[in-house]
């Protein structure tokens, strides 16, 4: 598979923002909460406006909605302490739990109101929901799973990247007439930033005009997710991860070997779930989990685009290979160059005597 080619500059066309447009100002983040619990990818998209919002000289805003009480003010709290300058709090009984139409209602008036220019969302099922409703009924631009975002310095817009023809293209896409200009981006991709607990800002409240008896979506029970609790793909700061190259079912044992001595995450490439020895839900790439872990050690993964889009993101990529002109050697930071079931027990023992030994040492 080739590398992904960035479609060649084409001239934009000028950007002609009416006066109305022109008044739209500001970066706005939603932050994605379920019962309290705020999705780490809201985080992310903090970090990324903060510099979004530095570059343009405007603030950061963060974007809260539920129902009245505590949880929302800290929720503001922790926004500011994550970049934002200003948060929006949305409180309502009716925004209990997330529908598409008071959420969707309640987000248009308040942008209606407050004008952004931009405005980001995180990729989730939540998110791609809700933005793709905000989007159309305020007749705006929305780039959807993007992977980088920029701004013009020339004309001030916001340059959304994301792959496009099967991970074979990116492109770069630009809402030059329309605000605000929205973007989702998957959770993983951005950088956490590091929380600044000194930091603080302003709170405005913004009272919806929802009724419940005009939405026609109940909520009969709450069925919370199982593995909300269980250590994530996208948040595991260490991941072995097997690919076709271990050439049988019975090899990716070797993967779970050593990331159990490592206290590691196992991914795997999409070849090797298709072959059956995995869980898709542990497949890592473009159509599995972004990760973003210190370590990624890859054994007999070729480094296809499509897996490489979920995984560079690593501080180190270890791969193991017997073809020394793979891929996946292009972008790893070591290289390994050998018969995957051969390293993995390997490298194994050794971990595991050198780890054992520190232990037994800290003891
Ligand atoms: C729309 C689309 C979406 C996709 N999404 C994803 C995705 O999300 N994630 C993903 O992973 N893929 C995805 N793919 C598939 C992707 O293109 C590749 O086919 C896949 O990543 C290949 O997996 P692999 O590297 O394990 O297998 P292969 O490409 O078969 O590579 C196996 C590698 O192992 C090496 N090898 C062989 N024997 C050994 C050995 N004994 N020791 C060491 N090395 C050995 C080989 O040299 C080779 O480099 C997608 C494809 C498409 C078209």
């Amino acid at each position: 598979m080739a590398e992904p080619k960035t479609a060649k500059p084409i001239k934009k066309r000028k950007v002609k923002l009416d006066e109305n447009l022109l008044a739209y100002r500001g970066v706005w983040v939603f932050i994605e909460s379920e019962r309290g619990h705020v999705h780490p990818v809201s985080w992310e998209l903090m970090g990324q406006g903060r510099q979004l919002a530095d570059q343009l000289g405007v603030e950061l805003c963060g974007v809260v909605m539920g129902v009245p009480g505590p949880t929302l003010e800290a929720q503001c709290v922790s926004a500011f302490h994550y970049g934002a300058d200003r948060c929006y709090r949305v409180a309502s009984p009716v925004l209990a739990d997330y529908r598409n139409v008071p959420f969707t209602r309640a987000l248009t008036d308040l942008v209606n109101a407050y004008k952004p220019e931009i405005f980001m969302l995180g990729a989730t099922t939540l998110g791609r929901d809700l933005a793709g409703s905000v989007a159309t009924t305020l007749k705006t631009g929305l780039t959807a799973d993007c992977t980088e975002l920029a701004i013009d310095p020339e004309d001030r817009c916001l340059l959304s990247t994301r792959p496009t023809f099967g991970g074979s293209l990116l492109c770069t896409i630009a809402t030059l007439n329309y605000r605000p200009q929205m973007a989702t981006v998957r959770h993983r991709v951005m950088r956490m930033p590091v929380p600044q607990p000194e930091r603080s800002g302003l709170i405005v409240d913004f009272e919806p005009a929802l009724v419940e008896t005009d939405i026609i979506t109940k909520i009969l029970e709450f069925i919370p997710d199982e593995m909300r609790d269980k250590p994530q793909l996208p948040y595991a700061e260490i991941i072995v991860s097997g690919g076709k190259g271990l050439g049988k079912g019975e090899n990716f044992r070797l993967v779970w070997d050593l990331a159990s001595v490592l206290g590691a995450e196992v991914g795997a490439s999409r070849a090797a779930i298709h072959a059956g020895w995995i869980d898709a839900d542990r497949q890592v790439g473009q159509t599995g989990k972004t990760v973003r872990p210190a370590l990624y050690i890859a054994a007999g993964i070729s480094g296809a685009i499509q897996h490489r889009v979920g995984m560079e993101g690593a501080d180190c990529i270890i791969a193991l290979n017997n073809d020394p002109n793979a891929p996946i050697f292009d972008f790893a930071h070591y290289a390994i160059v050998g018969d995957c079931t051969q390293i993995l027990p390997a490298l194994t023992r050794t971990f595991g005597a050198y780890l054992g030994k520190t232990q037994k040492e800290a003891a």
